[in-house]
């Protein structure tokens, strides 16, 4: 019988349970946030580390901040580019390689922009807030170009045509991207396990993912240092610890 929630188990049960409810997927799914990159140096949205200057990302990362002052909101950007260029993938998402590896497939739905699965060398990666890999023409949204260094040597970056470009990120306030959101709807729909890894949980839409998992009789599997709205919901087992230690705990003894 699920017990659902976890505060009356020790350390070492959660983990047992949470190796037995990896291991023993069927069709697992994971989901992760930003906190799944904070050990490789990059900094999450919110918690201590939330502000960059005085701004919140809520104000930075948006269409209208964008179009009234695209240096600055591309200065915000040139520099967490710069560390992206600086960071490697940790052991948590080496782990979640291995575990696909095991488990014959482990496709992961993320809210990063940083393809640091990618390049960890997850098979599937449904990126749900698109990524900071490419840039487009703000006039003409169809010219695409891969975003090199040397575009954001003079900022804002510009098309050939003039305009600014923006990244290919989903903006605060925009839709997500239709493949994107319709993949991640099946894979909720589908699996009988959803990892949940570094993800604060009040981003919506993305953070209804897993609810869905939970709603179709699914469990879910959370890693986070802190406990998250989620956390509580029957289903759930919370883990508390950071990805890059947790995560190649789970893979130990099967
Ligand atoms: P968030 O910033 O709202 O929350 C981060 C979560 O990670 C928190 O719950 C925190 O407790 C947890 N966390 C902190 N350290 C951790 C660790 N070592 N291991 C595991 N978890 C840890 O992040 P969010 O929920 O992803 O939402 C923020 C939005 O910002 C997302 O839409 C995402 O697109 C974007 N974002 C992306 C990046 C990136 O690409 N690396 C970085 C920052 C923000």
């Amino acid at each position: 019988m699920w017990e659902g929630w976890s505060l009356s188990m020790t350390d070492d049960e959660l983990l047992r349970r949470a190796r037995r409810l990896l291991s023993e997927s069927e069709s697992p799914a994971a989901f992760t946030g930003a906190g799944m990159s904070k050990e490789c140096g990059i900094r999450t949205f919110r918690g201590e580390e939330g502000f960059w200057r005085e701004y919140r990302a809520e104000d930075l990362a948006t269409p209208g901040a964008l179009r009234k002052n695209p240096r600055l909101v591309w200065e915000w950007y040139r520099e967490r580019l710069v560390r992206y260029g600086e960071v490697e993938p940790h052991e948590g998402y080496h782990a979640l390689v291995e575990a696909e590896r095991r488990l014959g497939s482990l496709p992961v739905i993320t809210q990063n922009v940083d393809g640091l699965h990618h390049r960890a060398g997850s098979s599937e990666v449904v990126e749900l807030h698109g990524t900071l890999r490419t840039v487009s023409c703000m006039e003409e949204p169809g010219r695409t170009y891969p975003l090199e260094p040397e575009l954001l040597e003079e900022l804002p970056p510009r098309c050939e045509c003039g305009a600014v470009l923006r990244p290919d990120v989903v903006l605060f306030g925009e839709p997500l991207p239709v493949e994107a959101i319709s993949r991640a709807i099946d894979l909720a729909d589908s699996c009988d396990l959803m990892l949940v890894v570094g993800t604060s949980m009040v981003v919506f839409p993305a953070a209804s993912i897993p609810y869905r998992t939970l709603s179709r009789g699914g469990h879910v599997l959370e890693i986070n240092p802190e406990a998250t709205p989620l956390s509580g919901e029957p289903g759930v087992l919370h883990v508390s610890g950071g990805a890059a230690e947790t995560l190649p705990l789970l893979l130990e003894g099967w």
